[in-house]
């Protein structure tokens, strides 16, 4: 099996309903995405981790169905968030980019998801579902674009892509900004991936007994590298500053992931949630001292340590642990949440994910995707079955057999003309066919990104 080994000593595995008896407090399950931000692919214990220790991210995930080829739609935060959120292909809509200051030849007023989109917030709202969102939401500043504004009863957290974990004075810097909540005169910040824990477990705990969606939008281990002495005392061992302080960030996550598991067990509605964990996007390698190990890339580019993340889903009243193999994206769970509360989809959604449930019940030969397609700024990228052909500006196509080269070490284009022409066209028909894009960040990126494809990438585990 050349599959990329999920370190969970997992057995062949046939998802089939589990025999749990319903703790639901509502019929609906709850839904939680509990989403972390720029972490390593191999930064996880479930995902091959030694030198970071997650213990409850890992028992999530040795309790729920792993993913080992789940997706994100971009290689940075604010379009794979838009996809997220919309289960639409961001690029469908326009939203190529991060968000930055627009270009003058922008509109402002359009510098966010577009408000014709649904969010998973919209569509739970119709169900009868209250929505929170804690933490980062990056997907516009303006009015319009307010999570309130976007199917969510409450946010606690700030609009933009970041923010300091201590708490600073406010001097209109943009990790500075004040915390915003329509529920609460928000608390001076502890320790931001704390204060963000209290919130969620305080969230589960007030709506306990309706049915719930909560978007745990976490910033770790994202910029600025910022952690608590006694978190940092526990990595001291690792002499690089930049990965101790890395591997300190990750570890608090752990640690308020487990909180919010364990207020899940104590309100009796653990079983009956549906509980997702991935990453918005690969590891910035360097920038942050993630690992994306055994995936080479990094944060804003389409090889797989950009765009192949982390990826749980568990769901123990209804779903069996274990690991799927086959191709997903985070495109898939606006739609599976639909369906798992009751909902309808239709043609008319134009959802570019899939409900996932069937193929996790029946675990049969049948994908659900049969290709997978990328575009962010200079780069596309399309997967088919094993396959992964990637286009760039400034070379030819390059093409991988991720079943036998998970790591794309061996370019094997030249030896398969018919297969890089036919994924050209099918790629090709795709980017033409898409609107035109709402808002540009700053030329200097294109540049960076086609660098960040000449550059070698850690492709194993740090020793300690
Ligand atoms: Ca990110």
């Amino acid at each position: 099996m050349n599959k990329i080994k999920v370190s969970i000593a997992f057995t062949f595995l046939i998802l089939t309903f589990a025999n749990g008896h319903s703790q639901s407090k509502s019929e609906n399950p709850n839904f939680i995405i509990i989403l972390a931000d720029d972490l390593g692919y191999g930064d996880v214990g479930f995902t091959g981790s030694t030198q970071i220790k997650t213990p409850h991210i890992d028992a999530l995930a040795s309790g729920g169905v792993v993913f080992s080829d789940g997706y994100v739609s971009a290689p940075v935060c604010a379009p794979s968030r838009a996809g997220l959120i919309t289960g639409r292909n961001q690029v469908n809509f326009g939203y190529d980019n991060n968000l930055s200051e627009p270009l003058p030849q922008f509109n402002k007023e359009y510098s966010g998801l577009p408000i014709e989109e649904k969010t998973i917030a919209d569509r739970l709202s119709e169900l009868g579902y209250v929505n929170g969102i804690i933490g980062k939401w990056h997907l516009g500043e303006e009015e319009q674009f307010h999570p309130l504004e976007r199917g969510f009863d409450e946010f606690w957290g700030y609009l933009g892509g970041g923010h300091n974990y201590f708490q600073t004075e406010f001097k209109g810097a943009k990790y500075d900004r004040p915390i915003i909540s329509n529920y609460k005169k928000p608390q001076s910040i502890t320790y931001l991936t704390d204060d963000k824990g209290d919130e969620c477990v305080d969230f589960i705990r007030r709506h306990r007994d309706e049915p719930f969606f909560l978007y745990a939008s976490f910033n770790a281990p994202h910029a600025p590298m910022q952690a608590t002495e006694a978190d940092l005392k526990l990595y001291a061992h690792i002499k690089d500053e930049k990965r101790r302080t890395y591997a300190a960030m990750v570890h608090r996550l752990d640690v308020n992931i487990g909180r919010m598991i364990k207020e899940l067990k104590t309100q009796d509605i653990h079983d009956n949630t549906v509980i997702v964990f991935l990453s918005d996007n690969g590891g910035p390698d360097t920038n942050n001292g993630s690992i994306n190990a055994p995936f080479n890339g990094r944060k804003g580019i389409l090889l797989e340590g950009g765009i192949r993340v982390p990826f749980v889903l568990s769901y123990p009243e209804k779903l069996k642990s274990g690991v799927y193999d086959k191709a997903v994206t985070s495109l898939d769970l606006a739609p599976t949440f639909v369906a798992l509360a009751g909902g309808e989809i239709t043609k008319n959604d134009n959802f570019d994910g899939v409900n996932l449930f069937p193929y996790l019940i029946n675990q049969g030969t049948e994908n659900p995707h049969e290709t997978l397609m990328w575009r962010f700024t200079i780069s596309a990228g399309i997967r088919k079955g094993n396959w992964k052909l990637v286009r760039l500006p400034d070379r030819l196509p390059l093409l991988y057999n991720l079943d036998k080269d998970p790591s794309e070490q061996n370019n094997v284009a030249s030896e398969n003309n018919d297969l890089v022409q036919s994924m050209l066209k099918e790629l090709g028909n795709w980017d033409v066919s898409t609107p035109h894009i709402l808002f540009l960040e700053g030329s200097k990126w294109r540049r960076n990104q086609l660098d960040l494809y000449d550059k070698s990438y850690q492709l194993e585990q740090p020793k300690n």
